[in-house]
């Protein structure tokens, strides 16, 4: 039967093999060597199928010491059990068999019970050390596995009460990439390799665990001062193994002050550091406090809630109009969103774009914006306001969406406006990041009427000379950049600068953040053509807008009030903040 399990009888008398084959041969599957050196090739035939070996000691060719000393040293057979027969009951022979690494020793003339029971009891034995074995090694990597290796922790740290240790685990960022690209069987190497290399680093100072995946953990007692440095180096290691060349590492600290805390625990506030800076460029490690902690609460909280808040309605869109500098009148909008939590109150987009941004909720949320916008518009042109063109945000998520043209198409449609009553607002830093992809999109976008605006402008990421490569019609001056600007003397800034670039390339210049009325004579001096920002309107509810419509309106109808922004600012409903 081939589920049988097989034995190894090493013996050079024909008889005492024929005997021993005789009692074992009921339960086992027995195969023959007649001397060590023959018994060696069996092993490197089917070694790994052998559960035992019976071994004699005085034979020709090879003896049992010479061949048991070197099955001992082999990593692969060590494990094999080996049972000396010996010649009589001698207490030296027995002592010599066992001190050779044999396990256990049977005398002749073979009794065949004892035999058989102590070849059953040592297999037992094997097989259930073997399984433990499994338990404690991860068998991809060898390295402990998650269960043993908080058993470890949890013995170094009771064993060494006086000293201080960290954990550091660390995940790879891109580690699907790196399956979907190479196959599995990559993937696995790489895990094998990055496991040797952790071994390597802690050596017999530390414990290395593998968890799940790509997960990775070490206790190690603590360094004075951990430096982006040290883990730049390690990360540089880690890609120069084979296929790891683009793998992004991101290593979470957690130092181990409350002894009380269960490992599990400790490991996962490792990771959830770990985890909290995947995105991040040039971030490399991060450490756990409780800062980190109720940030991350918060973040759990928000993604947990973010789906049905927008079902509900609690995202609002606030609108921030702009005015034409020359005409000092209302001429659009920027719709930006809030989240009026019903226990949180209303929250500003700093406290939740960025991670929905990270976490993709940011596509969903901007496509509600777009919609909501175009209803407003719509709204507006039946009540007969001047039709003005509203700007809403388009995030970087966006613009790897495929579908993106479509998806703005279609909302215009819907609420039957022609796609110039939408500008889109891109972050320069957008611009950088792929110059390639970014212009084939917004010049389809621009194609299909579309207007663009470069947004955040002068913060610092694209250099002037990118600019006449990109498909665009407005420049929209950051804010930071306006109040520098702003507060230099004439000369000396690049304003008017920019300003005569943009003229050239023909772009309009909207400037965001104005608060004061020394900033907008400055602008108006340079000849920009839009203004937003605090001194004329914060962001307000729509139908507080709606009233600053209306104001245009009767003005444009030859009423007595003129919509300048003059007027308007001392009306301005302040927003609740
Ligand atoms: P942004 O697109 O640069 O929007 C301008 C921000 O500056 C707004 O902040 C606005 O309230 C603020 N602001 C305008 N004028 C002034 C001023 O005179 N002084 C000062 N100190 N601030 C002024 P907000 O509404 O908090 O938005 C912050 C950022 O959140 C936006 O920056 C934008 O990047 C993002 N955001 C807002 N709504 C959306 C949205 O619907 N979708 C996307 N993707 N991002 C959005
Ligand atoms: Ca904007
Ligand atoms: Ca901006």
């Amino acid at each position: 039967m081939i589920s049988q399990k097989q034995i190894l009888i090493v013996e050079d008398n024909e008889i005492n093999r024929m005997l021993l084959g005789e009692i074992l041969s009921a339960d086992y599957q027995v195969v023959e060597a007649e001397n060590g050196l023959e018994a060696l090739s069996v092993l490197k035939e089917r070694g790994d199928v052998i559960s035992l070996i019976l071994l004699d000691i005085t034979m020709p060719v090879m003896d049992g010491y010479t061949f048991l000393s070197i099955v001992k040293k082999d990593p692969v057979f060590s494990s094999i059990p080996v049972i000396v027969t010996t010649q009589s009951d001698s207490e030296s022979d027995e002592v010599a068999a066992l001190s050779h690494g044999a396990s256990d020793f049977v005398a002749k003339p073979y009794k065949p019970q004892i035999i058989l029971h102590r070849v059953a009891s040592i297999i037992n034995l094997r097989e259930n050390a073997a399984m433990v074995n499994q338990l404690k090694y991860d068998r991809l990597t060898g390295l402990y596995s998650k269960e043993f290796f908080f058993q470890k922790v949890k013995e170094e740290l009771a064993r060494h009460p006086e000293r201080e240790y960290d954990i550091i685990c660390s995940d790879i960022e891109n580690f699907k990439l790196v399956n979907d690209v190479f196959g599995l069987p990559a993937g696995d190497r790489l895990l094998r390799e990055v496991a040797d290399f952790y071994q390597s680093q802690v050596g017999d100072k530390g414990i290395c665990g593998h968890f799940n995946g790509d997960q990775f953990a070490i206790l190690m007692e603590r360094r004075c001062k951990y430096t982006d440095e040290m883990f730049m180096e390690a990360t540089a290691r880690v890609n120069a193994l084979p296929n790891a060349k683009n793998v992004l590492v991101k290593w979470g600290i957690y130092s181990i002050e409350d002894r009380t805390i269960p490992v599990d625990q400790m490991c996962d506030r490792a990771l959830l550091a770990a985890c909290g800076i995947k995105g991040q460029y040039g971030k490399y490690f991060a450490i756990y406090d409780d800062r980190l902690r109720s940030r991350l609460l918060r973040e759990q909280a928000i993604t947990e809630c973010m789906e049905s808040a927008l079902r509900e309605g609690q995202f609002e869109i606030y609108l921030q109009p702009k005015y034409s500098v020359k005409e000092e009148r209302l001429s659009g909008a920027e719709s930006l969103i809030r989240w009026n939590h019903p226990e949180w109150g209303l929250q500003s987009p700093g406290q939740f774009i960025p991670l929905f941004e990270q976490n993709g909720f940011i596509t969903q949320l901007d496509q509600y914006v777009w919609d909501r916008t175009c209803a407003f518009l719509r709204d507006w042109d039946s009540k007969g306001y001047p039709q003005i063109p509203v700007s809403v945000n388009v995030s970087r998520a966006d613009i790897y969406n495929a579908d993106l043209a479509n998806i703005l198409l279609r909302t215009v449609h819907k609420y039957n406006l022609p796609p110039s009553r939408l500008h889109l607002e891109i972050t320069e830093s957008a611009y950088t990041e792929n110059p390639g992809q970014i212009i084939d999109t917004v010049t389809h976008l621009r194609e299909l009427g579309f207007i663009i605006e470069m947004d955040d402008f002068g913060s610092g990421y694209s250099s002037l000379n990118m600019l006449n490569q990109m498909p665009l019609d407005i420049l929209k001056l950051d804010m930071k950049f306006i109040q520098s600007e702003t507060a230099k003397p004439v000369n000396q800034g690049i304003l008017r600068f920019i300003m005569s670039l943009a003229r050239w390339m023909n772009l309009s210049v909207v400037a965001e953040g104005v608060e004061t009325d020394e900033q907008l004579e400055r602008l108006r001096e340079i000849g920009c053509d839009y203004v937003q920002g605090y001194f004329f309107g914060k962001p307000m509810p729509e139908d507080v807008f709606e009233e600053l419509m209306k104001k245009t309106d009767r003005e444009k109808t030859g009423g007595r009030e003129p919509a300048n922004y003059n007027n308007i600012k001392e009306k301005q409903t302040n927003e609740t903040e």
